[in-house]
């Protein structure tokens, strides 16, 4: 398989393999290459990087960034920005802030009719983003404790009620405007990809002007090739991409155990990979 997976994640945000094992587990399965794309952190980057070398795997440093657009989350992918950028750094910073906040009122809104559910066990059932503040806070970490305390079974089914947007314990939470992002990871000399935009399991998707404005503020491509993407809504997209010049890619959105997604399921051509690596101010390792 030559295949390049351009939207991967690790246990430094909500997948569940540390960046080193991701890289070897890569390797194992014949993937050619991966894009490490951590909701909202760089903090994966050193070790995902001495693995790759260490493997032979080509590695994409990346990141997934969250903005919202009139309350709906929308996932921006940007590969190889610099990790030093402080407007970069600054956002996500906020971000991560943000994330914290939203968590905190709904672990306080599920604590009224699920009382193990409390801000004391979310921490004591921590990984490193309890007790570091460059690693982000997710949803998912709520799930995980909904299931430690048998409140349900899997991530599948505390997504399907108690973690859902319009649900009763839902909070939304504050992120930048789509374009506004576009523009911050370019000045970071990063390459800004649209995630998944056209997943029903999500929000309403982005109105077609957004996508103008985003493309303006130097947008590159769209996330085709993606499990929540049928055959129509790849078809729109391409039709899409022609119309605003836009590249499209392609990614399996691994996150280990906590999806059933596996990597490499899908990819991006390698002509867009190299054109990613012309564009990105971060060197690919092992191009
Ligand atoms: P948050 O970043 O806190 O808004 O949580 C969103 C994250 O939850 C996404 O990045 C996914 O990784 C994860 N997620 C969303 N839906 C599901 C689901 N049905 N099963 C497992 N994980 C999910
Ligand atoms: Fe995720
Ligand atoms: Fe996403
Ligand atoms: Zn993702």
């Amino acid at each position: 398989m030559e295949s390049f997976d351009a939207h991967v994640h690790s246990a430094i945000s909500d997948g569940t393999d540390d960046p080193r094992a991701l890289v070897e587990l890569a390797a194992a399965r014949g993937v050619r290459g991966i894009a490490l794309t951590d909701h909202d952190t760089f903090e994966g980057w050193i070790s995902a990087a001495e693995a790759a070398t260490d493997s032979g795997l080509t590695l994409i440093r990346g990141v997934e960034l969250s903005t919202s657009y009139r309350g709906s989350s929308v996932h921006l992918l940007a590969y190889l920005p610099d990790r030093l950028d402080e407007g970069l750094l600054s956002t996500m910073e906020q971000i991560r802030g943000a994330r914290e906040q939203r968590l905190r009122r709904m672990v306080e809104a599920l604590g009224e009719d699920y009382p193990r559910i409390t801000w004391e066990s979310l921490l004591e059932s921590g990984a490193a983003w309890a007790v570091d503040e460059a690693i982000p806070w997710g949803r998912p970490h709520l799930a995980d404790l909904l299931i430690a305390e048998g409140y349900v079974r899997d991530r599948e089914e505390a997504f399907a009620h108690l973690l859902r947007p319009g649900g009763p314990y839902f909070a939304h939470q504050w992120a930048p405007h789509p374009a506004d992002m576009v523009e911050t990871v370019r000045a970071a000399g990063g390459v800004p990809v649209l995630a998944h935009p056209l997943s029903r399991e999500r929000q309403r998707p982005l109105p077609i002007e957004v996508i103008g404005d985003m493309t303006d503020a130097g947008l590159f491509g769209l996330e085709r090739d993606h499990r929540e993407h049928d055959d129509i809504a790849r078809a729109q997209i391409d039709e899409l991409a022609r119309r605003f010049d836009l590249a499209v890619t392609g990614g399996s959105d691994y996150h280990g155990q906590g999806k059933p997604n596996l990597l490499g399921e899908n990819a991006t051509a390698w002509s867009v990979i190299e054109r990613i690596a012309e564009q990105g101010r971060t060197p690919v390792i092992g191009l």
